[in-house]
């Protein structure tokens, strides 16, 4: 369709409530939307709506034990924090695989999100973090919101639970207890501008060898990233040795349920999947991460 408007709200309020009148398309950074829409696999609706001045959904903070990071907070500045560099360093590190400095810095967080990929890496290390997604809309003259985990966030390729007349304002999630640490893998065949054949991220908290909190996420071996919840059950309250890391190796390749597609087959993915907990696993066991 032809955009017959197009809109620059400067307030939450002011996007929600034209998000309310009607059908209409939210651009952040335009880093997926402009190639969809530039090869025909998307249209845009009549109304653009171009969510860019809206100073309220940018920014990195902390207070009262919650993280909170606006919608509109980009790649480059989550690369740069120095708070998560210190604190939630596993975010920077996805941040670091992320494209090339030209798209982090439009690239947003709710972008990321919003997009749906099974790829998207800034999702893998939030998935570990228990995150939740606020969600504004126009109700009844009022902005009214509704927190969704990010687990529960994607339906399948492309799709989340947002309804219609929504907008992803910020991403909060609890601040890391003492100990987590948390590593970021992510795979393909550059080692820039690539498209993860598979991403991983594995945290917890290890104490005399035993690692507790285990938190397994993966994308890009199903229809959405995903927790490999049973992954997590044979490593939690376990002593984190070889053993071990076998179990975690072969129940996490038969979790997953990867497609063959142009980037990799499904048989190399969950190779893949395995090899990479592996890896994780040994740099958690090294104390070799950022945390
Ligand atoms: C060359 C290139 C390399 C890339 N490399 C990577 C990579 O390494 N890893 C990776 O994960 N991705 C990558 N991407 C994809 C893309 O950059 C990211 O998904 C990015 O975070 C999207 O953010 P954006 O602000 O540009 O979103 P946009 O393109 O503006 O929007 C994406 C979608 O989200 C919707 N949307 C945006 N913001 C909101 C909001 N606040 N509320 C509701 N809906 C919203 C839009 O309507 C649209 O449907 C790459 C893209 C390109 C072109």
């Amino acid at each position: 369709m032809k955009i017959e408007t197009y809109k620059v709200p400067s307030t939450i309020a002011g996007a929600v409530q034209l998000l309310h009148h009607g059908e209409a398309t939210i651009v952040a950074g335009g880093t997926d939307l402009t190639p969809q829409t530039g090869a025909g696999v998307r249209e845009f609706a009549a109304t653009l709506i171009n969510i860019q001045r809206i100073e309220e959904m940018r920014g990195i903070a902390v207070s009262n034990g919650r993280y909170r990071i606006g919608g509109l907070t980009t790649v480059t500045e989550i690369l740069e924090s120095e708070l998560l560099a210190a604190e939630v360093p596993v975010l920077v590190e996805a941040a670091d695989h992320f494209a090339s400095p030209q798209i982090r810095n439009a690239a947003t967080l709710a972008g990321n999100l919003c997009n749906a990929s099974p790829a998207g890496d800034m999702v893998i290390p939030l998935l570990l973090l228990d995150a939740e997604a606020e969600l504004a809309s126009w109700s009844d003259g009022l902005v009214v919101t509704r927190a969704v985990a990010l687990a529960d966030f994607f339906t399948g390729p492309g799709k989340t639970v947002m309804r219609a007349g929504e907008l992803l304002t910020a991403i909060e999630f609890t601040r890391p207890e003492a100990g987590f640490a948390a590593v970021f893998l992510k795979s393909g065949p550059r080692p820039a501008l690539e498209i993860s054949t598979v991403s991983m991220g594995v945290a917890g908290v290890m104490a005399d060898g035993v690692l507790h909190a285990a938190r397994v996420s993966i994308g890009a071996v199903a229809p959405t990233p995903l927790r490999a919840t049973e992954t997590e059950a044979v490593l939690e309250g376990n002593a984190l040795d070889g053993a071990l890391i076998e179990r975690a190796a072969e129940t996490v390749s038969r979790e997953v349920s990867p497609i063959d597609d142009v980037r990799a087959s499904a048989w190399y993915r969950r190779h893949l999947a395995g090899v990479y907990i592996r890896r994780a696993l040994a740099r958690l066991q090294g104390g070799n991460h950022g945390n």
